[in-house]
């Protein structure tokens, strides 16, 4: 069974204004246990809005998100279990970044969960080691740091509740190409079933993940490795190149 399976999901944004957008136009796919998932896609294709389903923060207006087999909107039960076990990592890390110390944002969520204070302050110690940043960082305040440090504590947060599926929504590809690849590293050393769905722009980073899904316009244009893409995919092919290009323009 799939941990998250999407079927012919539709949504929109500003429902009955003259502002309405369809940005979701019937998308299915499905996540499966342990493997690591790229989003990609032009600005505005509707990967962020896809992200912000698979945890129930957006409530589609027709289809169904499965959760281990389970509508997550089938009740108030299924839906907090869904949030329990899918950690979504905001694109813009100000808005999930609130206390007055490191060490006491990262604690928030496994001390919401209950946990002995020996055990939050294990998992607060390697979040903040996964996401590369030394114990140095623990008693400073997150809103004194730079924006790549910032968005890794907001990484860190949602680590340390060890979800079994973390949604990074663009908040990897946004530190830079050193910090990404130490992150992207960790998680791989240490995924242990768990399953990592991501916004990617990079070669370096998309062509390593298991799995990857094409958005584009509200909808999927293609999913498989980075190999099958490559054969298959016309315009993935083409993306590809041109990525290519931006990055060589980069170094
Ligand atoms: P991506 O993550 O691929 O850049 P998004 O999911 O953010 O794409 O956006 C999909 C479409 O929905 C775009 O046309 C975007 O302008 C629109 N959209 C996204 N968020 C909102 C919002 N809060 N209100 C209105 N339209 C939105």
């Amino acid at each position: 069974m799939s941990v998250l399976s999407v079927k012919n999901l539709i949504y929109g944004y500003s429902k009955g204004t003259p502002f309405e957008k369809g940005a979701l136009k019937g998308v299915s796919v499905d996540f499966e246990k342990g493997e690591i998932v790229a989003l990609i896609g032009h600005t505005g294709s509707g990967k962020s809005t896809l992200l912000q389903h698979l945890n129930g923060l957006l409530k589609p207006d027709s289809g169904e998100i499965l959760f281990e087999g389970e509508s997550i909107h089938k009740s108030k039960e299924t839906l907090r279990k869904c949030r329990f076990n899918v950690g979504l990592c905001f694109q813009y890390p100000e808005q999930q970044l609130f206390d007055s110390t490191v060490y006491k944002d990262v604690a928030f969520g496994p001390g919401n969960m209950g946990l002995s204070a020996e055990e939050i302050d294990k998992r607060v110690r390697s979040s903040v080691a996964y996401v590369g940043l030394s114990e140095d960082y623990l008693e400073k305040s997150p809103f004194d740091l730079s924006g790549g440090e910032k968005r890794r504590v907001a990484i860190a947060g949602v680590l340390s509740m060890e979800p079994k599926v973390l949604i990074l929504d663009d908040s990897v590809s946004a530190v830079d190409t050193k910090t990404e690849k130490v992150i992207l590293e960790n998680l791989a050393k240490a995924r242990n079933g768990k399953t990592t769905i991501l916004i990617a722009h990079r070669i370096t980073t998309i062509e390593k993940m298991d799995k990857i899904i094409f958005v584009d316009d509200g909808k999927i244009l293609a999913v498989g490795s980075h190999e099958q893409l490559l054969e298959c995919s016309p315009e993935y092919r083409t993306t590809v190149e041109l990525q290519k290009l931006d990055e060589q323009k980069e170094v």
